[in-house]
Order: structure tokens, then C-alpha cells, then sequence
């Protein structure tokens, strides 16, 4: 019912995402040697060694920041998950690559393609460092406004409301959920995402939302990992939005091992 046109897993971001990050990290040692050298003249007049311990501090932290945005551009480049350890990830999804994205508001490129970027790489890193889970394990999360508008039950809360008219993927997806043996939940936002995680506490969550949703979510669930799909809105923000169900399937089918319980 729904076709592949309205697939949505992000690609646009897969080119913009490195060139700043290779922006970044030609500019932050010039930056920061600017920072260094400029104080340094009048704290050779306090102690000789306050602008070696200031260059240590401040050399120290551009070396840290550098290295993962290395390894940052190298994981989007070779498609492999590089970032060695959890708080390194945590560290790089959590705060340097929104710092990325505000640089990149700074700079005036389009929010939507940052935040594209931001999720195109989160996809990335899960599926990289996933290992298959049991259905049971996984989560499906849609925004209620995947339902018609003028659709006449409320499904937030009991998904056995809907009448299974076929309008929107609503019901489709409470199918393929069914089928599959996974959770779902719509939501009407990030207090009751959060309220639904932490009741039902998946190991995966593929969530459906707007770029927006999508990135906040994603730094809310942290560390859990979110695989997600960006909705389409052919009628605007908030209102009858599509998502494909075919794709959802793909996305289950790849992260959930057969033979688990
Ligand atoms: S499929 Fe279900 S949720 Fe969607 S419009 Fe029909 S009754 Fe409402």
C-alpha cells in the first residue's frame, strides 16, 4: 500500500558529514594554536611555565577531539564501527557531533541535512555494532501522526482501537509487529517515548519520526540503540505522515536472529 517511494533511510548526509568533519579538524588545531599562543604572551610574565602547561591542557583536548573525529570520518567512510569503546561512542553521538551539527547551523547549512547526516551515521554505528536479537528484544516506535487525522479512535495507549481501515500504516504495521513477535508503541511525543522505554526496556528500538524527533531521540535513548527512519510528510509536518512498511520489515528482518525465542 505503501511504496518504496516513501522510503526514507537517510542518504543525503552521507557526503556532507565528512566534508565537515575534514573542515573541522583542519580548522580546530589552527584554533586552537590561536588559543594558545595569544594568552601565552602574558603568561610568560606570570611563570616560564604556564604556556607549557596551557599548551599541554589545551594541545591535550584538540588531540583527544581530533582523534575522534578521526575516527568518526574513518567509521562513515569505511561503513565499519570504529569507535572502539562505548564512551568514546558515547562521548562522539552524545556531544561532538551535535557540536558538529551546531557548527554546521553556524555555517548556515541546512538543519535538515545535518540532522539527516546525524541519523544517517547513528544507523551506521547500530547496525555496525549490533548483534541479532530475539524478536522480543526490539521495539517498533511510531508517532501518532502516522494515524489519519480524521481517523475517529485513539490508538495511543491500546493499538487494538484501530478499525483496520486500511487508511494509514497503522494498521499495517501493527501486522507485521504481530507477525514478527515485536513490541510497538505510537506515541505523541518524548515524554511518553520515554515513559513506554523504560516500561517495556527493548534492547533495539526502530523509530519512525521527523528529522527533529529523530535526532533528540536519539541522544534521549542513549545507550540504547535507536535504528531510525525518517518520515515522509506529504501533507506537511504533524499531519498524515507515511512511512514505508516494506522497509520496517527489512530493517526487522536484518536485526532479529531466527531460532531465538
Ligand atoms: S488504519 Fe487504523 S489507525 Fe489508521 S485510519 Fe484506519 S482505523 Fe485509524
Amino acid at each position: 500500500m505503501f511504496p518504496s517511494l516513501f522510503a526514507k533511510e537517510p542518504k543525503a548526509g552521507k557526503s556532507l558529514l565528512p566534508l565537515l568533519l575534514v573542515a573541522v579538524l583542519v580548522v580546530l588545531p589552527v584554533l586552537a594554536y590561536l588559543a594558545w599562543y595569544l594568552p601565552s604572551v602574558g603568561l610568560i610574565h606570570i611563570h616560564p611555565l604556564l604556556p607549557w602547561l596551557a599548551g599541554l591542557i589545551i594541545g591535550g583536548t584538540v588531540l583527544f577531539f581530533c582523534f575522534g573525529l578521526t575516527l568518526l570520518l574513518l567509521t562513515l567512510v569505511t561503513g565499519k564501527d570504529l569507535l572502539l569503546t562505548d564512551s568514546l561512542r558515547r562521548f562522539i553521538i552524545k556531544y561532538l557531533l551535535p557540536g558538529i551539527l551546531g557548527l554546521g547551523q553556524l555555517l548556515r547549512l541546512d538543519p535538515e541535512r545535518l540532522q539527516n547526516a546525524f541519523i544517517s551515521l547513528n544507523n551506521q554505528l547500530v547496525r555496525a555494532a549490533m548483534k541479532p536479537l530475539a524478536a522480543r528484544e526490539v521495539m517498533i516506535l511510531l508517532p501518532h501522526c502516522l494515524q489519519r487525522s480524521d481517523c475517529p479512535v485513539k490508538i495511543t495507549g491500546n493499538l487494538n482501537q484501530c478499525l483496520r481501515c486500511g487508511r494509514c500504516a497503522i494498521m499495517e504495521l501493527i501486522d507485521l509487529a504481530r507477525a514478527k513477535g515485536v513490541e510497538l508503541a505510537v506515541v505523541t511525543g518524548g515524554t511518553l517515548a520515554r515513559k513506554v522505554i523504560s516500561q517495556r526496556r527493548p534492547k533495539l528500538i526502530v523509530a519512525v519520526a521527523c528529522e527533529r524527533d529523530l535526532v533528540s531521540g536519539i541522544r534521549d535513548a542513549w545507550p540504547l540503540p535507536v535504528i531510525a527512519l525518517i518520515n515522509e510528510r506529504p501533507e506537511g509536518p504533524c499531519v498524515n505522515t507515511r512511512v514505508d512498511v516494506a522497509q520496517v520489515a527489512r530493517i526487522l528482518e536484518e536485526q532479529i536472529a531466527t531460532g531465538i525465542p
